[in-house]
């Protein structure tokens, strides 16, 4: 590593500079066309802080999503090596409710607020302040920032670098808001649509229509009694709410009393445990459903709403999270929100969810990163870049 590179990283701004910049670029992402925005500017931004310090950048467009894209800075070379990654996007907010400008850093009460403060654009300045430490260190083994797009909306960031066998490492921290605690499992989040469609006609005659209503009513039980024979075979401690759940969200379905209901369409919601595959959960529901609409005459589509979540688990034994329980002196632990860590599963990383600040006050206006954070959060990730690079 040249003086100059070295010289460069004294340069880069510091954690409040960087994180005032970052989170007046906004980058909300949303099924909502008049919500969604490009992450451009921010991977942008976070290359250019990058760049200075050596690091290798390369912008990766999100096939088939205009104005997206992944960032992946790696330091240093070699098959192994450690990912630091956060998505660049956030939520859509609601002005109204926020106490100051969500786009404009604001520091009360020993701490910062904005959109996207802990969720999670807080998490790169860290980081960089981390790294700034190693600019000029020999690496055994790189060090790879990687920033994605759309995770609040679609995934879709992660599932293209899943998709392209990128970035290629050993290890991975997600630096969601867990409160510096390790974090190595998390439950999988499907949405789906079941529709019905049958025949219309006078109440007082079954034979001139078919009920869409009543086969979605024996649906419905067949759904619940998948729901407990799932909620007896699986169950992880680890989590607050042990078992699997399937949540019956919506329906609707007909029109008037004295007609016959011709179309009833139901959107539920399940949430498997680690161990429980999606595709696997989707076709036994699909071998309950159909002979029911067949025996029916009932026509019958069933569709994911989205892609979906699968579940997430890191073995309790696994390098990462006892290294990352020395390091912050908790145990990992289990939580209630999804993350992109089965993408980087996906490509081989050993993986772990772990950053700076609380998911209670993700998604939330006002939201913030209380500053007692900052300190050890730099520590933490200065451990495991020396743990997975340097030593
Ligand atoms: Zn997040």
């Amino acid at each position: 590593m040249s003086d100059q590179t070295f010289s460069a990283a004294a340069r880069i701004p510091g954690i409040r500079d960087m994180l005032t910049r970052l989170i007046a670029l906004p980058s909300i992402s949303s099924a909502t066309p008049a919500w969604d925005h490009s992450n451009e500017p921010v991977v942008r931004q976070l290359a250019e802080w990058l760049e200075p310090m050596g690091f290798v950048t390369e912008i990766m467009p999100v096939p088939g999503m205009p104005g997206k894209f992944n960032l992946i800075a790696t330091l240093g070379s070699g098959s192994g090596g450690l990912v630091l990654s956060g998505h660049t996007d956030t939520v859509p907010y609601d002005d109204k409710r926020w106490k100051s400008d969500p786009f404009t850093l604001t520091e009360r009460d020993d701490r910062w607020y904005g959109l996207g403060t802990c969720d999670m654009k807080g998490f790169f300045p860290l980081v960089i302040e981390a790294a700034r430490a190693i600019v000029g260190q020999n690496l055994k083994q790189p060090l790879i920032i990687l920033a994605t797009a759309d995770e609040e909306s679609s995934m879709n960031g992660a599932r293209a670098l899943a998709e392209a066998g990128r970035p290629k490492a050993r290890y991975a921290v997600i630096g969601e808001p867990t409160g510096l605690k390790p974090v190595r499992m998390h439950k999988g989040i499907m949405m789906e649509r079941l529709i019905f469609e049958g025949q219309s006609g006078h109440s007082s005659d079954p034979s001139l229509g078919n009920n869409a209503l009543e086969g979605m009513h024996e649906a419905m039980g067949e759904l619940l009694a998948l729901r407990k024979g799932w909620q007896t075979q699986y169950h992880n401690a680890n989590f607050k709410v042990q078992v699997p759940t399937l949540n019956l969200g919506c329906i609707h379905g007909g029109d008037n009393p004295n007609r016959i209901c011709a179309r009833c369409e139901l959107h539920f919601d399940l949430r498997p445990l680690p161990g429980m595959k999606m595709n696997e959960l989707r076709q036994m529901i699909l071998d309950r459903i159909q002979p029911l609409a067949t025996t029916r005459g009932l026509k019958l589509s069933f569709e994911p709403l989205f892609d979906g979540v699968p579940p997430f688990e890191t073995a309790a034994d696994a390098d990462l999270v006892s290294v990352c329980e020395r390091l912050t002196g908790h145990s990992a632990e289990a939580v209630a929100f999804a993350t992109e860590a089965p993408w980087l599963q996906a490509l081989g990383l050993e993986t772990l969810v772990m950053g700076p600040g609380s998911i209670d006050q993700a998604h939330q206006p006002d939201e913030f990163l209380a500053l007692s954070q900052l300190n050890p959060a730099v520590k933490i990730l200065q451990g495991l870049i020396r743990h997975y690079c340097l030593e």
